[in-house]
């Protein structure tokens, strides 16, 4: 029997698609990377901006041929645009065979075993009658591989910044054990990992069982053969000189932040309800940058929220000027239903939006341009996860002509760079 899952969203997201379909593998699915030769789908689903949620829907839409073709393949809709729109789903696209929303995840395994325990067991039975032919196999989604691992420490989110869907469909703030992370991380390296993300909406608010989230990264950074850790997604609030110093003395924490500011104006940051001001991004980039000067940033930037000026625009320009992410991700804003924004007049006209968007992309794209080409000439570590590609420490990508497995750290002389990713040859001699 075959899975295949097919995931939107965030890193979150694609963590989540691995825990979506390990009850199916458990019933004997293997993973495959084509929809064609599939007797399971689960779609994995976003909702954080209309567009996102959009894709989701038009794919349940294409998938009622899949479907049509062989009724008894099993279609399973989760994640967040599944929370919001679960019984609108059901009813809009009746083939689905189950729909899951973000909130239930911890419960998922309970769920598909009820809903459709029986008809897994039927298909295992007509399957069985015939040989499996060749399918392809499946890759890795996102950036999770067998040496570069996830493992989500918190679920939910504690804020309300005024634009976001996500608090309303993933629920309150939910912290992991501090055994339970431990005990993942540990099995996950004894499995091959090299590298583990620590993944969470706010994944440095986290604290348990009394300790604080940059205490973990010192705790993690003893495990035996983890080399490399990184995290996702920080919080400003929580980035602080605690923070710094776990990642400055802890020799696995890669030298890599992300630090989304969303806008660079006081006033809407306020509106945006974030928690900090521009000043404070500042502020703490220098003190990341004095104690690790090699460390790159990155960021996440809204623009054309309600009421955003030509000035409020340009204090954004300003503050990444300033800050010199090497990567952004940027968005133009997209109202979502129920949340504090919803309410206000969604009164920046579109062309405004493309203009500016157009106008941040071309000063992002230049950082990262510049942050690329200075790697030219350089050698780097890498772990290489698929034969050939992998990432340095700070978060490039980097491919090269390899003959040997995957998994090993090596090293990468950089000769050039194309499509933001490095390329270059190995180099062991550096
Ligand atoms: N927890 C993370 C963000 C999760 S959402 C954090 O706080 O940084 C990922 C990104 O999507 C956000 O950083 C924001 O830039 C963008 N985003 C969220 N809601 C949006 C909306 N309504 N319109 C446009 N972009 C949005
Ligand atoms: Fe959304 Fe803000 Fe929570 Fe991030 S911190 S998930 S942007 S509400």
């Amino acid at each position: 029997m075959r899975l295949h899952v097919v995931t939107f969203g965030c890193q979150m997201s694609v963590a989540d698609g691995e825990e979506l379909a390990s009850p199916l593998k458990g019933r004997g699915f293997t993973a495959v990377a084509e929809p064609d030769t599939a007797d399971a789908i689960v779609l994995n689903t976003c909702t954080v901006r209309q567009h996102a949620e959009d894709k989701a829907l038009s794919l349940i839409g294409r998938l009622r041929e899949w479907k049509d073709a062989r009724p008894e393949r099993v279609l399973i809709v989760a994640g967040c645009a599944a929370e919001r729109l679960g019984p609108w789903i059901q009813k809009r696209f009746p083939y689905v065979d189950l729909v899951v929303g973000a909130k239930s995840i911890e419960d998922y395994p309970k769920i598909v075993e009820e809903a459709l325990g029986a008809r897994f067991d039927a298909m295992a039975e007509t399957r069985s009658a015939f040989s499996e032919e060749a399918a392809k196999p499946d890759k890795p989604t996102g950036w999770s591989s067998p040496f570069s691992a996830f493992v989500t420490i918190m679920r939910g989110c504690n804020y309300s910044c005024s634009y976001c869907i996500v608090p309303a469909v993933r629920g309150r703030e939910l912290y992991r054990p501090y055994e339970t992370v431990m005990a993942e991380a540990r099995t996950k390296v004894a499995l091959g990992a090299k590298e583990i993300t620590l993944l969470g909406q706010t994944v440095n608010s986290w604290n348990e069982s009394g300790i604080r989230f940059p205490e973990l990264l010192r705790r993690m950074g003893t495990i035996e053969g983890l080399e490399r850790i990184r995290f996702e997604s920080p919080h400003p609030y929580y980035v602080n000189d605690d923070l710094i110093e776990a990642m400055t003395t802890t020799k696995s924490v890669c030298e890599q932040l992300h630090l989304p500011i969303q806008s660079g104006s006081d006033r809407l940051l306020k509106i945006m309800r974030r928690n900090y001001d521009s000043a404070s991004i500042i502020d703490k980039t220098a003190r990341l940058r004095r104690a690790i000067p090699f460390v790159e940033v990155a960021t996440d930037i809204i623009v054309g929220f309600p009421s955003e000026t030509d000035e409020d625009f340009e204090r954004t320009l300003d503050l990444v000027r300033l800050m010199k992410p090497s990567w952004s991700y940027t968005f133009k804003y997209s109202p979502r239903e129920g949340t504090e924004s919803a309410g206000m007049e969604d009164n920046v006209p579109a062309g405004v939006k493309e203009a500016r968007l157009s106008r941040l992309n071309e000063l992002c794209d230049k950082l990262t341009e510049d942050a690329l080409s200075a790697r030219v000439g350089q050698v780097v570590s890498v772990l290489d996860e698929e034969g050939g590609f992998g990432r340095t420490r700070d978060g490039f990508k980097v491919s090269w002509p390899e003959s040997e497995p995957a998994g090993k750290l090596v090293k990468v002389r950089i000769t050039g760079t194309s499509k933001r990713v490095l390329r270059g040859e190995r180099d062991e001699r550096a």
